[in-house]
């Protein structure tokens, strides 16, 4: 009986975060504070959605959300950030 309670609780669980994480990624999105950005590129390397991309302005390279329909606002790219050159915006 207990085995049964473990596994529906963590079914329940997995819906409940799987509501709040699609709920996120239609509300927010990354934005780039470029200025800040150096250009590392491990938000890149972090993201597994491949939303990000480097452009070369002529100066400098910097991050950009190349494909916002990609990103879940999941926040791995900002934990990996180590200038705050990443937010969560609104979408709209
Ligand atoms: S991790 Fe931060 S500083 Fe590095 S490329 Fe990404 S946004 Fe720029
Ligand atoms: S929030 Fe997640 S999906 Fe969006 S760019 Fe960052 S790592 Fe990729």
């Amino acid at each position: 009986m207990t085995k049964y309670i473990i596994i529906a609780s963590s079914l329940l669980l997995i819906i409940v975060l799987s509501y709040f994480r699609n709920k996120r990624a239609k509300s927010k999105i990354i934005s780039v504070i470029n200025e800040n950005c150096t250009g590392c590129q491990r938000c890149m390397k972090k993201c597994r959605y491949k939303a990000l991309e480097m452009t070369d302005n002529g100066n400098s390279k910097c991050v950009v959300l190349r494909y916002p329909e990609k990103c879940t606002a999941c926040r791995d790219c900002i934990q990996v950030c180590k200038f705050n050159a990443l937010e969560l915006v609104n979408r709209k």
